[in-house]
């Protein structure tokens, strides 16, 4: 089993953004906020996933996240 069930992570809604060429990371959500940055804007629904299906490289690890993501080591 996955001890990470239930664990949640999306993308930032990042049409304000205006840094096309980098990369966007997953942070882990809590309600609908990034769980690292709770003044942040929104989680964009349509990103949100497992958790644990999130690549390493691709994860948050700010205060908040980092310690949120399920461990899957392989
Ligand atoms: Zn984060």
């Amino acid at each position: 089993m996955n001890e990470g069930a239930g664990v949640k992570a999306g993308l930032r809604d990042a049409s304000w953004y205006a840094s096309p060429g980098r990369a966007r990371v997953y942070h882990v959500v809590n309600g609908d906020k990034p769980a690292c940055n709770s003044n942040a804007v929104l989680i964009d629904e349509h990103s949100v996933c497992d958790a644990g299906t999130v690549p390493k490289h691709l994860r948050c690890h700010r205060p908040g996240c980092k310690q949120e993501w399920p461990s899957n080591e392989d």
